[in-house]
């Protein structure tokens, strides 16, 4: 602390100041000191050395002896110093240059006297005290005085601690040459400061060695922070300053002072920080503000700190699409253009039950139910479960943010409108058993909670508990309650039982157990009549034991049948076959392919439809986009395609067709027939409008601006509609991005329905060696070679979909010519992962390229994988090119990283780095075409005997996934 101090008054700049309680100097009349005797000291006047006139004293008794000669001042009050400083100047002459002298002394005496008040002329010696001898340091000669040159002498000396009113100062002379040229009185302060933003008064110091503790008053403005304190040392310095204020809110610190915040500037906090500049979107015009206001139409939240720029609701989500699974739909948005200028974005999500005509619609009721939830969602995705099947719905989604609530209430919302495809009955939860006898046993059941459709029957399925569903019984009934006959007595019997609707089966019921009567007892019989019983029960068994033997024989032919559900109906005792769902007709078994038309498309009438502009040119003439207005009912936008005039009719039933096929189905993924006009021309065929046209250009448009989650909810759309269409047993044949429409809500939609013409009118369909156009890029390698197209060729179409879908449109293959395509293909090579392609996509596609077509996924499960994709969004981070590398790839496993060729150049370029590499050296190619033909030919064939290329395994060409 010592140092501390020590060094802060070596390193402070002094502070003090000091107050004249007398000047000599400033008088400019006689001062009137007494002088004593009056022969003594005498007053004259003269100038200083800059000439301005003063009085001073002298006195040189030097020739005569005892010499005692005194000057008192007058009364000098005190006011509140205690400690004094006597600050004297004078000039002496010196001794040895006077000749002759008797008394000759070079110092004189200083006194002093305290008094409470003026004592006039009254002077005696002896009441004062002496301070000092003051001597000079240098004393003036005749030389001196011949040369004018004046010696002046300052001293200094102190007096105290004073107790008094006043007091005299008394100069004694006892036989000097002296005069008195000045002589000031005063005391030491320290003065009035500002420290910390406290003000310290004018303080003086006491005479003790202590210091005097001040407390500092806070500025105007300012609050006290910790107490400021400073002490003044007994020099009149300040010392330690302690403590501080703050300037208050509304003011900053400039200079000592606290000044008011400028217009456009604003202090929340109280503290020593300047004034911040009010933040976007708010303002303030006065001085002094502690927060600025908000712009119009912008808004700050309560929690939301006063630093926050001012913000507002956010604009409407976008590009809502939704993926319908029989009774749920996932729905799937981006993210509003403008959040607001927050992060706290919430979506909620209103469902409404809607039937057609304008404003039909009430909120969903009941069950509905939303997952993770319906408010408060922070995810772009929400999946609505427990829909009534084959019912319009219409989602809003609206996006809030923290000052939503203080706008006014304007509502911005996306809406998307669905319809719910058919479903499967809800599963039988409530079975009672009603009556049980030795050979039998009625039960009844209550409807399923959800049935989603007209109940067609139950399946009602048991079997004896110890047998373990080995061989079974499958029974049916039209209504709630069956009795089952024919049971061994005293016997565990398992029982499930299932509804059926339209659209299925539904879930089975939970295994219901029960136990027939013992032998020895049943509740229907009566004693008298036991040997019947006993007859008829040998009956029975020996009817058993040839009902099993057949069961059992038929079982084991059976066995060999491939499919699971064909397995199980010859052991129903019901035997009955299961109705198959509506399957697809096709219109070339019509003898009158007209009458086809007729049977499954709506004739419309040509004054009901508006055409507004040609929107694409298809093989029989111009397709349009315009209206359609029927009677009762809205207006709705069509797409028109038309027949070219000078047709023959070959080319007329063949465009028909289109509409004969695509007026079968009814799937929200396939494209919707309106109706066609034959009986005026040009004959047309009317469909719903697809805004954004095909998917291929749609998605070349918007390169690299969806998320994954949005580009799986379109092929989880596409795949529905094709397991639609396989249910219904159609092929489609030419399944690629440019044959799927894609409408305003990014829903994609299976298009592109003909019979010969579906290959003829495609441009990429090239004629094969077997004749027959044919799409190559995109057809199962079965398909190419023998004309084999099934689903399963549906579904290697749909891989190279899914492989166009994630790269945005590229080309497959790139340039590579269709003989390349087929060689390497054939060969084993699969196209490589698109950039950033999630690698469970990409296992997808490789999957679906599986050249056995059993070792294809079904439609049905693509579907499933992808709502499992889309509901466990994460599963999507992994991209193809961090995953471990898929086996069947044709290229090296270990040497090369094939997740990173996404140009046929990048995959040729690295080939030269296969384990082929050798057979690259020297080989110079020109074009991509050529290159790839070098790679297939030297890889892919002269290079894969194992002595050439020691890595390469032909058998993990293709190998099951
Ligand atoms: P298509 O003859 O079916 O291949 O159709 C030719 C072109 O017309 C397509 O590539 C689309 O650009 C456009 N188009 C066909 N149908 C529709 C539709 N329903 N909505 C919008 N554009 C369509």
């Amino acid at each position: 602390c010592y140092i501390w101090l020590t060094a802060y008054l070596f390193l402070s700049p002094s502070l003090f100041s000091t107050v004249n309680l007398l000047d000599s100097k400033a008088s400019q009349g006689e001062l009137g000191w007494i002088s004593s005797p009056s022969h003594g000291w005498e007053e004259i006047s003269g100038v200083d050395e800059h000439y301005t006139p003063i009085r001073t004293f002298q006195v040189c008794n030097v020739m005569e002896y005892s010499q005692n000669n005194w000057l008192r001042t007058n009364w000098i009050p005190r006011n509140s110093a205690q400690k004094i400083y006597v600050e004297l100047k004078f000039t002496l002459r010196d001794c040895n240059s006077i000749p002759m002298v008797l008394t000759c002394k070079e110092t004189f005496n200083l006194h002093y006297l305290e008094t409470d008040e003026d004592q006039g002329s009254k002077f005696r010696e002896h009441q004062f005290s002496k301070i000092d001898t003051i001597a000079a340091d240098e004393s003036f000669t005749q030389m001196d005085l011949g040369d004018r040159i004046l010696k002046l002498n300052t001293e200094v000396r102190e007096v105290g601690p004073m107790t008094k009113t006043g007091f005299y100062l008394a100069f004694q002379d006892v036989g000097a040459c002296v005069a008195l040229v000045s002589v000031r009185v005063y005391f030491k302060k320290c003065p009035f400061t500002v420290r910390n933003l406290a003000m310290f008064p004018d303080t003086v110091p006491t005479d003790s060695q202590s210091l005097v503790e001040v407390r500092g008053s806070c500025v105007n403005n300012s609050r006290e922070e910790d107490p400021p304190k400073m002490y003044c040392s007994t020099e009149g310095e300040w010392l330690v300053p302690i403590g501080k204020c703050l300037c208050n809110i509304g003011y900053e610190e400039r200079g000592v002072a606290c000044q008011a915040c400028r217009p456009g500037f604003y202090k929340a906090s109280s503290g020593n920080v300047k004034c911040s500049k009010c933040p976007p979107h708010s303002y303030t015009h006065q001085e002094g503000a502690v927060h600025c206001g908000c712009e119009k139409n912008y808004f700050r939240a309560e929690e939301d700190p006063v630093s926050m720029a001012c913000s507002r609701p956010p604009s409407a989500p976008r590009n809502v699409i939704s993926a319908i699974n029989e009774t749920s739909v996932i729905l799937d948005w981006t993210w509003p253009a403008d959040s607001g200028g927050r992060k706290d974005v919430t979506f909620n999500v209103v469902c409404k039950r809607c039937w057609p005509g304008p404003r039909q619609c009430e909120p969903c009721q009941g069950a509905v139910r939303f997952l993770p939830r319906a408010t408060g969602l922070t995810n772009t995705t929400v999946t609505v479960v427990d829909l009534l099947a084959h019912t319009n719905y219409t989602f809003e989604i609206d996006a809030q943010n923290g000052v939503s609530s203080l706008a006014p209430t304007v509502r911005q919302y996306a809406a998307v409108t669905i319809t719910t495809n058919q479903a499967a009955p809800s599963a039988v939860t409530v079975i009672k058993k009603d009556r049980t006898s030795r050979n039998s046993i009625s039960l009844s059941w209550m409807e399923p909670e959800r049935p989603n459709g007209i109940i067609l029957d139950y399946e009602v399925k048991y079997y004896e508990k110890q047998e373990q569903e080995t061989s079974y019984t499958i029974l049916r009934s039209k209504g709630t309650n069956v009795t089952l006959n024919g049971l061994k007595p005293d016997t565990n019997y398992l029982l499930q039982i299932r509804a059926r609707t339209a659209a299925g089966y539904g879930g089975s019921s939970r295994k219901f157990e029960f136990e027939t009567s013992p032998d020895s007892f049943s509740i229907s019989s009566e004693n008298s009549q036991v040997v019947l019983i006993a007859v008829s029960s040998a009956v029975a068994i020996i009817l058993l034991t040839v009902v099993l033997y057949i069961v059992i024989s038929r079982f084991c032919r059976y066995s060999k049948s491939k499919h699971p559900d064909e397995k199980r109906l010859p052991f129903g005792n019901g035997h009955l076959r299961l109705p198959g769902i509506k399957t697809y007709v096709d219109p070339h078994t019509y003898e009158d392919p007209s009458q086809a038309v007729h049977e499954f498309a709506k004739e419309l009438e040509a004054s009901c439809i508006a055409i507004d502009k040609v929107v694409g040119a298809g093989e029989f003439g111009e397709v349009c986009s315009g209206r359609l207005k029927l009677p009762s009912k809205k207006e709705i936008c069509v797409a028109i395609k038309t027949l070219k005039a000078g047709y023959t009719e070959k080319q007329r039933r063949d465009f028909l067709s289109e509409a004969s096929i695509m007026g079968q189905f009814d799937h929200p993924n396939i494209i919707r027939l309106e109706g066609v006009v034959t009986r005026s021309k040009p004959v047309m065929i009317v469909t719903e409008y697809m805004e954004n046209g095909s998917l291929d250009g749609f998605l070349r448009k918007h390169d690299a601006q969806f998320t994954v989650i949005q580009l799986v909810g379109m092929l989880r759309g596409i795949a529905s509609g094709m397991k639609y269409l396989s249910d219904m047993g159609y092929v489609h044949r030419d399944l690629a991005a440019r044959n799927i429409l894609v409408n305003s809500n990014l829903v994609c939609k299976v298009s592109d329905f003909g019979l010969s013409r579906v290959l003829e009118d495609d441009p990429e369909a090239a004629y094969t060696t077997r004749g027959g156009k044919i799409p190559i890029r995109w057809t199962a390698p079965e398909a190419i070679a023998y004309r084999k197209f099934t689903s399963a060729s549906d579904v290697w179409s749909y891989g190279i979909v899914l492989w166009e879908v994630m790269s945005y449109g590229e080309r497959p293959y790139w340039e590579m010519s269709n003989q390349d395509v087929i060689k390497a293909v054939d060969e084993g090579y699969r196209l490589p992962p698109p950039m950033e392609c999630p690698a469970t996509l990409y296992q997808l596609m490789l999957d679906c390229w599986q050249k056995d077509r059993n070792n294809r996924p079904k439609f049905e499960q693509i579907v499933s994988i992808l709502d499992k994709l889309i509901r466990n969004p994460s599963s999507l981070k992994i991209t193809a090119s961090t995953a471990s590398r898929p086996v069947n790839l044709l290229l090296d496993r270990t040497s090369t990283d094939i997740t990173s060729f996404h140009t046929m150049g990048d995959w040729l370029e690295s080939a030269r780095t296969l384990p082929c590499k050798d057979a690259f050296r020297g080989v110079s190619y020109s074009s991509c075409d050529t290159l790839a033909k070098t790679s297939a030919e030297i890889c892919l064939t002269e290079i894969r005997p194992a002595a050439t290329c020691p890595e390469w395994e032909p058998s993990m060409g293709i190998t099951t996934l």
